[in-house]
């Protein structure tokens, strides 16, 4: 149902890749379903409603993204508040997702130094990189995450967007954003943001779904990245292009294994198919294998940029 209050709160947005405002319609809005309720359940890390909005893909440069969507500033709010216990729920499966990611991280940096984790919710991967030498500390923009991060691992993380810190620029030697992009509302600014606070040949890590990925393709609208809380669908084209476009030499981009706990990783395919879900925990249930480890992929991919330096970005070179 259309209404004037529900068109206020959406958004007109252009491609913020290339700034055209041309594009083709990949999956048009579901009928019948709620659009304009602004809830903190809705923009929480393991957010996992089916995506309702219109998709679209520019004509320009083939970026996929929401349009129209819901005003940024209803977003922000969104993620600030409300409670996430299922996505702590998981952080011991995460913390050793994070561990063979580091050993590459370490690698392209050379050496350990200091990192910024953005969107860090729990602080998981704070506290895996500060266990092997980093001097870590995160930013969060929910509340809750962030507190109950910082308490449970005795790390550093300040509650807020990136844009709402007084970091000193040019002084990170790695900064990271894990299942991040996708949900921020400017992601040419984000990035921007994190070249600003990497040190000169600084190192960026993007771990994104790739829509273009040959699962996302199979699964088409049933991909389950395809969620209401992502509002950029990146492929290898597209996030190359923007990392080149905001100062990025990309190094390394390949598919990346997730590790969640079995049971959480069927409650989520409960969006998809509940009696599926439901039916399939049951099965397990007397196993007692509800809590293991399963290593995962459904499309994530891992990107590694190097800051170039000012002047070849300007000239459009690469060093
Ligand atoms: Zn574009």
């Amino acid at each position: 149902m259309e209404s004037a209050a529900h068109h206020k709160l959406l958004e007109h947005v252009p491609c913020f890749l290339c700034g055209a405002d041309d594009y083709d319609i990949i999956h048009r809005a579901r009928n019948g379903r709620e659009t304009d309720g602004v809830d903190s359940q809705r923009f929480r890390a393991s957010g996992d409603e089916l995506l309702v909005d219109q998709l679209v893909r520019c004509r320009h440069c083939a970026l996929q993204y929401v349009n129209p969507r819901l005003r940024g500033d209803l977003i922000l709010s969104g993620y600030t508040e409300g409670e996430d216990p299922a996505y702590v729920s998981q952080l011991k499966a995460r913390e050793r997702t994070f561990a063979s990611a580091l050993d590459e991280i370490e690698r392209a940096a050379g050496a350990t130094g200091r990192l910024l984790d953005i969107g860090t919710a729990a602080g998981a991967f704070v506290a895996a990189a500060r266990d092997r030498g980093w001097q870590a500390e995160g930013c969060e923009p929910n509340r809750w995450l962030a507190e109950y991060g910082a308490r449970h691992y005795g790390i550093c993380i300040r509650q807020g967007s990136v844009f709402d810190q007084q970091y000193e620029e040019g002084s990170f030697d790695v900064v990271t954003l894990w299942d991040v992009i996708e949900h921020t509302t400017d992601p040419r600014a984000v990035l921007e943001r994190c070249r600003a606070l990497l040190k000169p040949g600084g190192i960026l890590v993007v771990n994104y779904p790739d829509i273009g990925s040959w699962i996302a393709r199979v699964l088409g609208r049933r991909w389950l990245f395809l969620t209401s809380v992502h509002l950029y669908y990146f492929d290898r084209g597209t996030i190359r292009l923007m990392l080149e476009k905001t100062g990025y030499r990309v190094e390394t981009v390949r598919p990346h294994i997730q590790r969640l706990e079995l049971d959480y990783l069927l409650s989520r395919g409960a969006v998809r198919s509940r009696a599926l879900s439901r039916f399939s925990r049951a099965l397990i249930r007397p196993f007692r294998i509800a809590r293991a480890q399963v290593p995962y992929w459904l499309g994530q991919t891992f990107v590694v940029g190097r800051k170039t330096s000012g002047l070849l970005t300007v000239l459009g070179l690469e060093l």
